[in-house]
């Protein structure tokens, strides 16, 4: 009998990790066509492209573990520059560190602040080559026990365990179930096993977003560019709410010679990529078009909870503690930060196997 974890996104994929080292058999089952979920890096032409997630806090011990336990702990690189500009609508001027993640609305997991008094002071890390090494080194670790293009669309209770069905008929059985998707997802396979309390979940915002990378040459960005990136204060106007200075913030984001911007855009009419251009060649001082520019959609991005969602997800929790084994693991329930993704998934896995040696 089998461990089914439903997405191979980091909370999914880390919760296999966790029931495979200790020697379950395990599948992971996700809907898309690539493992990774949010977890999306491009590279070409020399540049390290990120369409999700760029890095995570230094002062975050659960992606680096993990990292380490995988074999990349040598792939951890910190932030070069440091610091943010606000745009206020008119001009740039020095942000207070804590300031810019406060407008980003990075929350910072409540143990990490309270074993780092400024989690934020040893800012940010990520991996040399972009943050899906992490994914590409579970992947490699789990590889004939992932299955893409794998849609769950019901749980069912069985003889032993569960069984779940799949877009296009077929079934599988398993002793045990992770289900490491977004929370409206298992809102629904849950409300569908009779669990009500789970309806709730689906109170769980995604916000929408775009990120926009744009290259250039190294001469059409100002040399006086100051940190790591700049955040637009809630009233400037701008579409482009936040932008990294991806080639500066990291090493080897750009070859030698180009300069990598990485803007995130609320939803807007029109082309994303070149509104995003157009305002920070305004604001930056940028000349000339970009040599090329991609962009990402997120209809469904970052988590947002609502009031009393820490109480919904313990009560789910709850319920599904008198039933045959089932664990929910992800951003959904436990904090949006990858680090936090990590932690969840590798709790569920652990909540699996303590089931699983009781019987
Ligand atoms: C634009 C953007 C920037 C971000 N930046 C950062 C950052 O810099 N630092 C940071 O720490 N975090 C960041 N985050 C947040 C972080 O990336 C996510 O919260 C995290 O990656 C979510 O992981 P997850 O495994 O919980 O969910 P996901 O990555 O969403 O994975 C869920 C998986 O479930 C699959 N799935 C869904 N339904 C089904 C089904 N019915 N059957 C089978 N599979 C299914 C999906 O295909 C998906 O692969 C960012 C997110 C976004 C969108």
């Amino acid at each position: 009998m089998t461990v089914a974890v439903v997405g191979a996104g980091l909370a999914g994929l880390s919760a296999a990790w966790e029931l495979s080292r200790a020697g379950a058999e395990v599948v992971v089952l996700d809907a898309g066509r690539r493992p990774g979920g949010m977890i999306v890096t491009e590279r070409h032409d020399g540049f390290i492209v990120e369409g999700g997630p760029d890095g995570f806090l230094a002062a975050e011990p659960d992606i680096q573990d993990l990292a380490r336990e995988v074999g990349i702990g040598d792939r951890l690189v910190d932030q070069i520059a440091r610091g943010s500009t606000l745009w206020t609508g008119r001009h740039l001027e020095p942000l207070p560190e804590g300031r810019a993640a406060e407008l980003l609305g990075i929350q910072i997991p409540s143990e990490v602040g309270a074993q780092h008094a400024a989690p934020l002071q040893s800012g940010f890390r990520t991996f040399a080559g972009g943050m899906v090494e992490v994914v590409e080194a579970l992947v490699a670790r789990l590889a004939p026990r992932l299955r893409t293009t794998q849609g769950v669309t019901a749980v069912a209770p069985a003889q032993r365990g569960w069984r779940l069905s799949f877009t296009g008929a077929s079934s599988l059985d398993a002793e045990a179930i992770i289900l490491a998707v977004p929370a409206w997802v298992a809102a629904r396979l849950l409300a569908g096993l009779g669990v009500s309390a789970a309806r709730a979940l689906d109170t769980v915002l995604y916000l929408p977003s775009i990120t926009v990378s744009l290259a250039y040459r190294a001469d059409q960005v100002p040399a006086t560019l100051e940190g790591a990136g700049c955040v637009a204060a809630p009233d400037s106007g701008s579409a482009v709410r936040a932008c990294t200075y991806a080639w500066r913030k990291y090493p080897n984001r750009a070859p030698a010679g180009y300069a990598l911007l990485r803007a995130f855009v609320g939803p807007v009419d029109g082309d994303p990529a070149a509104i995003a251009h157009a305002e920070l060649a305004a604001v930056l001082g940028i000349g000339g078009d970009p040599l090329w520019a991609r962009a990402f959609h997120w209809p469904r991005g970052l988590p947002r909870y609502p009031h009393g969602h820490a109480d919904r997800v313990a009560a789910v929790r709850e319920r599904l503690a008198g039933r045959a084994p089932l664990a929910i693991a992800g951003a959904g329930f436990d904090g949006a930060g990858v680090s936090a993704c990590v932690k969840s998934g590798r709790e569920a896995g652990r909540v699996i196997l303590e089931r699983l040696r009781r019987g």
